[in-house]
Parts: C-alpha cells; sequence; structure tokens
C-alpha cells in the first residue's frame, strides 16, 4: 500500500469515545482536527474537497499561481490527523440534541461541536452585485477571474476592468493585474472604495504608496463613493458617475454566514457567534467557535493565522470541557500583516510602522510555503525549490 492511500485511509468509528463534530475545514477548522487527539471520535465536515490558501488567491489573476498550488486534499489532512471527513454541506446544528444534519439528511452526533464556517460574501444589498460582479473569495472565483481577464487581452480591444472595494483583497487584485497586463495597451482599471483612501485601516502611508505606483498608469481611484448599481457594463457609483465596466470584480467585505444565526449562535442576521475569550459559545455550552465566524469579546481582524489558533485553542478547550476541566483563554499573539501589490511592491504592517519591498514577496510566499508544509508534511522538493529561489531576492526594505 502506497503512503498516499495509508493516510487517506479513514478511522473507524469509536463508539467509546466522546464525539466531536467539527463544521468547516479551512484555517480554524483544520488546525482543530490537526490538535484533537486520538482519544476522540472526530468527524470534519466540509462542503468542498480542498483546503484553500485563501491569503494568495489574488496570484491566480496574474497565473503566478495555479490552483493546484493553493489547494490541500481535505481528506489526507484529517486522516493524517486521524479522523474522519466528510464531504457535505451542513444544514443544521442543534446544539441542544447534540447533533448536526446536512442538506443531504445524514445525521452527525456529538458531545462537543467545533463550529468554523468563516463568512460569506457581503454585497451590502447593492442591485446587481450578485449576479454581474465576480466574487473574490475562493480559490474558483479568483481562477474564474484570471480567465476572463486572459479573455479580455486576447480580445485586445480597449477594455475597463472595475474593482469594488480597496481593502486588502481590492488593492492586491489590482496589483496582480498590474503584474500581468501594465504594458498592454488595452486595460483601464477603475478601483471603487468607500472609504477616503485605500486599505482604510492601515497606514495612510499605503494609500500614497499604491497611488505613487499607479501614476502614469491607466488606472482610475475613485475613494469615498459607494457602488449603488452593478449591470452587465456599467457600475453605478453614489456620486452620479457612471463607470463602463467589461468585468467587474467584487472584494467589498465579508459577512457573518445564515447557518450561525440558524443554529441559534447568533441572535440576529450578519452577527458572528458571540462567543467567551475561550471561544465557547454564549448560547450553547457545548459548542465552541472558531476563526472569521467568532464575535470575540474584544475583536480581532479576520486573519489565517489568528484562524489557526483559535483552532488549536478550541481543540484544548474542548478536550477540557469534556473531562469536566477549566478553561483555556485564547490569547492572540499578533503577528505583521503582509499586503501584496504585484511585483511592484509588499509591504509588511506592523501596528502603525510600513515597511514596503518588492523583495518582501518572499516573505509572504515562505507564509505560505511552511504553513502548507506543517498542515501536510513533509516539505516536498517543489516547495522547497520555489521557497530557495524567492529567498535569493534580496531583501532590500524601506520605510514609508
Ligand atoms: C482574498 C482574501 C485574501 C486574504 N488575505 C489574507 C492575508 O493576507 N493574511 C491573512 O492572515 N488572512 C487573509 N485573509 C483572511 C483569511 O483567509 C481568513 O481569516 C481565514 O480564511 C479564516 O479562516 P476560517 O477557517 O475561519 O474560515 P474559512 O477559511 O472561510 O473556512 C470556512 C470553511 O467552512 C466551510 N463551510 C462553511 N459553511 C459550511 C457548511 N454549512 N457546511 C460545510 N462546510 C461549510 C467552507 O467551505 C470553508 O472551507 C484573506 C481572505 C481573502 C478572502
Amino acid at each position: 500500500m502506497t503512503t498516499a492511500a495509508r493516510r487517506t485511509r479513514a478511522p473507524r468509528r469509536r463508539p467509546d469515545r466522546p464525539r466531536v463534530a467539527i463544521v468547516g475545514a479551512n484555517f480554524a477548522g483544520i488546525a482543530a482536527a490537526q490538535h484533537l487527539g486520538s482519544g476522540y471520535d472526530v468527524t470534519v465536515v466540509d462542503r468542498s474537497p480542498w483546503f484553500e490558501w485563501l491569503p494568495n488567491i489574488h496570484e491566480l489573476l496574474s497565473g503566478v499561481k495555479r490552483p493546484a498550488d493553493l489547494r490541500l486534499p481535505r481528506r489526507r489532512l484529517v486522516a493524517s490527523a486521524g479522523h474522519r471527513f466528510l464531504r457535505a454541506e451542513v444544514a443544521v446544528i442543534e446544539a441542544a440534541a447534540g447533533r448536526l444534519v446536512t442538506t443531504r439528511g445524514r445525521r452527525v452526533d456529538f458531545d462537543a461541536c467545533i463550529v468554523a464556517v468563516g463568512g460569506t460574501g457581503e454585497t451590502f444589498g447593492v442591485p446587481g452585485a450578485d449576479r454581474h460582479a465576480l466574487p473574490f473569495k475562493s480559490v474558483d472565483d479568483c481562477h474564474a477571474i484570471g480567465r476572463r481577464l486572459a479573455a479580455l487581452a486576447r480580445r485586445a480591444t480597449p477594455s475597463s476592468v472595475v474593482i469594488v472595494g480597496g481593502g486588502l483583497e481590492g488593492v492586491e487584485a489590482l496589483g496582480e493585474i498590474l503584474r500581468r497586463y501594465r504594458a498592454a495597451g488595452w486595460l483601464h482599471v477603475e478601483v471603487v472604495e468607500a472609504g477616503r483612501r485605500l486599505l482604510p485601516g492601515a497606514p495612510a502611508a499605503i494609500d500614497a504608496s499604491v497611488r505613487r505606483h499607479c501614476a502614469g498608469l491607466a488606472v482610475t481611484f475613485h475613494t469615498g463613493t459607494r457602488v449603488t448599481a452593478v449591470t452587465p457594463a456599467r457600475v453605478r457609483l453614489d456620486s452620479g458617475v457612471v463607470l463602463r465596466s467589461d468585468l467587474t470584480i467584487w472584494t467589498g467585505g465579508a459577512t457573518a454566514p445564515a447557518l450561525l444565526l440558524e443554529a441559534g449562535l447568533a441572535d440576529r442576521p450578519r452577527q458572528w457567534a458571540p462567543v467567551t475569550q475561550s471561544l465557547q459559545s454564549r448560547r450553547h455550552d457545548n459548542v465552541f467557535v472558531v476563526g472569521d465566524a467568532a464575535g470575540l469579546p474584544r475583536p480581532l481582524r479576520k486573519q489565517a493565522y489568528y484562524a489557526l489558533q483559535m483552532g488549536e485553542c478550541a481543540a484544548g478547550n474542548v478536550a477540557r470541557a469534556l473531562a469536566g476541566r477549566r478553561l483555556r483563554e485564547f490569547v492572540p499573539s499578533p503577528k505583521p500583516m503582509l499586503v501584496a501589490f504585484g511585483d511592484l511592491d509588499t509591504y509588511l504592517v506592523a501596528g502603525r510602522r510600513v515597511l514596503a519591498s518588492p523583495s518582501l514577496a518572499a516573505g509572504k510566499e515562505a507564509v505560505l510555503q511552511l504553513t502548507m508544509a506543517q498542515l501536510d508534511p513533509p516539505l516536498g522538493a517543489d516547495a522547497l525549490g520555489g521557497l530557495a529561489r524567492r529567498f535569493a531576492a534580496t531583501l532590500r526594505a524601506r520605510i514609508l
């Protein structure tokens, strides 16, 4: 039997052990699964077969990455932790009864449940946004955008791309489009951001630097204005301006999935599930909510590394709760944020300080390669080669 075959075989049920269900198997859910030991009968449920590395999906727009570079098979990750993977959409979580039910009627009973369902795209009720703008939330989404851009490039007639949202995702999308197409004469990009500047929560120096890079390029920024409607070929702004658009990309934020409200883990639509600092639901003691879905007492940026830390913490707390022991508080360890701007620049944000250099892209790549290798050891030759090549670039950074 091959190693791969051994690692993907699902373990048998262990009726003698406490049953744990994990809903959602990306950063937070996989981390939780990998930190729950063999003393539990664990079922991990996700609607899709692939773990996806979302922080680099913008690179699918330029073709620097292919979908396979950003995915790992969930069944293998879960099996290598000694647990069972069920590919299914969870329709109902009945916390009081200790069971969840999938859309196909499969029932999973649990003594404790870890909910790691992340967020869902937010279009703020803007007419046409759901139908005519492409979302930017998954590998498939960004791969589809990459293909549409390539089709526009083949047409090579003057085309306009509108990016709705000038936050992290919007700026990273712009950077990748410019990496691949800035020398092409056919493309004009319009970026619309409701805040007064790009990356509204980050230091203003990034906004200034991005604008400097774009001076002389076919890019127009519309800040301090909102989109009011999207049609197949137009984007309307509240200022009255109407932008022509051959491709509209929607990067306008995330909100809480309806499942949290339906499961009684939240009190109103779009509310992240309230949890204690130990990540235990404030509504149901047998449920822990982790990652983006968690509404912590002190809100945190919705970031992958916090999701990983929360998954690990929740696994420990599930074990403690089931043993009747005292829970531990989740203590986030802050990390700098890396914002990529194609091959033009990368920004490292630590508090109010910003370091900028195209070669900092090696840092973002290192986080990707090393974390993927930790999730799915051993570190392969491809990953090692890529890592070495990128680190060969000189790290010359300037402070903004
Ligand atoms: C474009 C983009 C760029 C980003 N860049 C960065 C970055 O540079 N650095 C950083 O730290 N973070 C970044 N983030 C944020 C980061 O990706 C999230 O914080 C992280 O993914 C949260 O992890 P999670 O496990 O809580 O949720 P998710 O990663 O969203 O995973 C939720 C999982 O739950 C599953 N699921 C949901 N509902 C159900 C259901 N009903 N039944 C079954 N399965 C379900 C989904 O299929 C999914 O696999 C970025 C996000 C995006 C979208």
